[in-house]
């Protein structure tokens, strides 16, 4: 069973992190949801709302709906 260690650092099992094909470097989002901690990664959010989304700029998510946001804002400032 996983211990946390002094920093609060603790391991998630392999056969989880193969399950969901998680790599060293990958976000994770931890949550509290009443007393059961929730760690979710955040492989396919788009990185300015939080929306899911299959989107990638650059291999980054990013939904269309902000990418739509962010390309009128920079048409905005080229005039
Ligand atoms: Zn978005």
């Amino acid at each position: 069973m996983p211990k946390l260690d002094y920093l609060g650092r603790t391991t998630i099992p392999k056969v989880i992190r193969d399950t969901l094909s998680l790599e060293p470097e990958d976000e994770l989002e931890v949550k509290l949801e009443g007393f059961r901690i929730v760690i979710e990664p955040v492989l396919n959010k788009c990185r300015i709302c939080g929306e899911q989304t299959e989107h990638k700029v650059r291999n980054i998510p990013v939904c269309k709906k902000c990418l739509d946001w962010l390309n009128g804002s920079r048409a905005k400032k080229m005039g």
